[in-house]
């Protein structure tokens, strides 16, 4: 509960954020922590609200309010206001097997549901689960996890993305034997190389995959499951599969001169930029200054990024390092309202206008937001040698489908404009999960090709095959993989022993 007059006596603070005209110099991470003695001032906040939302992860109007692995926030708070570092690190343990990447990249649902925050701003659980954490590391008390006694059974896990790292780590520590199989040539998921590493320093994941190595955990990487392997082979060798390999299918713009040398889908340009920079040891100025990629460069590029959300912000952040000389983000949605509307009242998920750290570069930069609202691209314009010269956009307004009953954002004739644009990044969504890996494993699918299992449940429609994060939910949050990979491993091991205490 932290200290019962707290959010009476201290003001939030939260650590500092180099400005963006430094920060955009290189690819390092930009959220400064307090000192240790300030973030036990933060826990003190903590109000002892007797509600705390904060931890429930409940679904309300659809979406989540608050933590969804049900963190014991009050409970930490309480440990960091008494500056009990170690039990801190104790308690969080108990839910949350990978604090060191949602304390820097969740959206912090926690924070949204807080009661301080009803009226003021709320108490900074986020900073002081990255505290927890970076202390925790920093004495030594993150450590290997060999179980006692292993049982025998094997697992294969598809996938090392959050849900699957998650899940690796309950069930080697209730003695399984783990094998996590990554087509790619490094762990993480889109930690690694969706997410850029201003947001998530990739040595934080390092520096995890270490500690998972030396408590048993197996890593095979480059191997391409339903490709390499069969499903087949796998359960010959395993007791039980979860498969864990995210929801990968973007979604693309299909418009004529689609194929204009210029255009790439977001994750593909954001991961090439993150693999560049960890190849070479982390020299952000280096990879600025070389700026080469299998694209071209982004030096000097006047950059349109179609869709407003997260990774749409993640690309203009890496174009504004990478020198570009304008960047713009394309939203079919109108702006959203910049305070909560009367039918999302709190601890709904606030559904309002966020500007990110891209955006603010840019605004900081060129004096005004990227986002142009109620907008698509209708043609992509090549030049004599097939490479993107400028895109035609127009302007979308709301219409009901009479057939359907639905709205949907049709164009406006008449407002077609033709903008100059030299590269073109397609961050509009993803369509679910990979068909191959589906095959491989024979199972069902939903109608948003996610891996069906029934509500709730990991299982999927084959026997001794798992499912779990974005490849079950669709795109979601790091927050989330984490929760279904915890969950999974429970159901797995239920389905093993007989019971289970994960
Ligand atoms: C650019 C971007 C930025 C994001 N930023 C945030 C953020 O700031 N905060 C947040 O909470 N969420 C963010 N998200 C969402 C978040 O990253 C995902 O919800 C989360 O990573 C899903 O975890 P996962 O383990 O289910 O899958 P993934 O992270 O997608 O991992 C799946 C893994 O499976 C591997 N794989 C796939 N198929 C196979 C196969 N056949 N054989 C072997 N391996 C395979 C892939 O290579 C990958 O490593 C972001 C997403 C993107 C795209
Ligand atoms: S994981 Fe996210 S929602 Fe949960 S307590 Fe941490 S910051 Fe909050």
């Amino acid at each position: 509960m932290g200290k019962a007059t707290g959010f009476l006596e201290y003001e939030r603070k939260d650590g500092e954020v180099v400005k963006p005209s430094v920060r955009t110099q290189n690819f390092l991470e930009f959220h400064k922590s307090l000192s240790y003695k300030e973030q036990q001032l933060q826990g003190a906040r903590c109000m002892a609200c007797g509600i705390p939302f904060c931890q429930a992860g409940a679904m309300l109007a659809g979406m989540a309010s608050g933590c969804p692995l049900h963190n014991l926030v009050p409970e930490t708070n309480d440990l960091v206001y008494k500056g009990k570092w170690e039990q801190a690190y104790k308690r969080l343990s108990t839910t949350h097997p990978l604090p060191e990447f949602t304390s820097r990249v969740c959206p912090a649902l926690c924070e949204n549901a807080c009661t301080c925050g009803l009226n003021e701003a709320p108490v900074s659980t986020k900073e002081n689960e990255k505290a927890i954490v970076e202390y925790a590391y920093e004495n030594g008390l993150v450590k290997p996890d060999v179980p006692a006694v292993r049982t025998g059974k094997k697992i294969a896990i598809i996938g090392s993305g959050p849900s699957g790292l998650s899940a690796a780590i309950m069930l080697n520590k209730r003695g399984h034997e783990v094998t996590v199989y990554e087509r790619s040539d490094r762990a993480g998921g889109l930690l690694r190389y969706g997410i850029p590493n201003m947001k998530l320093d990739k040595r934080v994941i390092d520096r995890r995959i270490k500690i998972m190595e030396e408590s048993g955990i197996k890593f095979v990487y480059n191997v391409n499951v339903g490709k390499d392997i069969t499903g087949e082979e796998l359960l010959k060798e395993y007791d039980r599969v979860l498969i864990c390999t995210g929801a990968s299918n973007p979604r693309d713009i299909k418009a004529p001169g689609r194929d204009a040398k210029g255009i790439m889908f977001a994750v593909d340009f954001l991961k090439e930029v993150t693999k560049t920079l960890i190849d070479g040891g982390y020299d952000s100025e280096a990879l600025i200054s070389r700026n080469t990629f299998s694209f071209g460069t982004v030096k000097g590029k006047h950059v349109y990024v179609i869709g407003g959300g997260d990774t749409g912000n993640d690309c203009v952040g890496t174009c504004m390092r990478l020198g570009a000389a304008s960047v713009k983000q394309i939203e079919m949605m109108p702006k959203p309202p910049v305070e909560r509307a009367l039918n999302n009242p709190w601890p709904e998920w606030p559904k309002i206008l966020k500007t990110d750290y891209g955006q603010e570069e840019v605004i900081d930069k060129f004096g005004e937001d990227p986002r142009i609202y109620t907008t698509t691209v209708k043609e992509f314009i090549k030049d004599k040698n097939g490479k993107l010269k400028a895109i035609k956009i127009v302007k979308l307004k709301s219409e009901k489908d009479e057939k359907t009953g639905r709205m949907n954002m049709v164009p406006i004739e008449g407002t077609e404009e033709e903008v100059k644009a030299d590269i073109v990044l397609i961050a509009a969504g993803f369509l679910g999960s990979e068909e191959y890996v589906r095959n491989t494993f024979k199972v069902e699918c939903n109608e948003r090709t996610n891996i069906k299992t029934a509500e709730g449940f990991y299982k999927t429609s084959e026997d001794r095959v798992f499912a779990a994060g974005d490849a079950r939910r669709g795109q979601s949050l790091v927050v989330w993989a984490i929760a279904e990979g915890r969950r999974a491993a429970g159901e797995i091991d239920y389905s093993l022993m007989g019971y289970t205490n994960l």
